[in-house]
């Protein structure tokens, strides 16, 4: 039989798997919370602070822009298939988002003529791969497709 470590009002007998480590008590002793109850505390702390917390999260989001990008390649790291079978999963269910998301990066790279989008354009209707393409091409053909730009903006 299971060592019962604590008795909650709400739940009950608790044992080691039910409970959390909390402070040491006057007489030297370890005191434990019910889990449930903890977790019940916190939804409530959440819920009646909510705003707060949201503003004080992005404020330090803010302050430290590469911060959910450093934990999310931390957690890819960790398990790339999860993560990856996640976005999938996220994707599908997201289909509109998704179709917006790679809309907005193809008119960026449209109008900001990223690498790919220049070698893409270069290919096509070649039987020319993208790494048969160098840097000094690209850069050329961005320049040609700038030029091609000002002049049909300027007449
Ligand atoms: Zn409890």
């Amino acid at each position: 039989m299971k060592e019962i470590i604590k008795i909650c009002i709400k739940h009950g007998s608790l044992t080691k798997e039910l409970v959390i480590k909390s402070r040491i008590n006057s007489k030297g002793k370890r005191t434990y919370r019910c889990k449930i109850c903890m977790k019940i505390q916190h939804k409530n702390h959440y819920e009646k602070n909510k705003l707060k917390i949201l503003s004080k999260n992005k404020k330090y989001f803010d302050e430290h822009p590469d911060f959910k990008n450093r934990s999310k390649r931390k957690m890819y790291k960790l398990n790339p298939k999860k993560y990856i079978a996640k976005s999938v999963k996220w994707d599908k269910e997201n289909r509109e988002r998704k179709k917006d998301r790679q809309k907005k990066f193809k008119t960026e790279a449209v109008s900001n003529l990223f690498k790919s989008y220049v070698k893409q354009t270069l290919v096509r209707g070649t039987n020319l791969m993208h790494k048969d393409l160098s840097d000094e091409l690209v850069n050329l053909a961005k320049a040609v497709f700038t030029l091609k730009r000002k002049i049909k903006n300027d007449t």
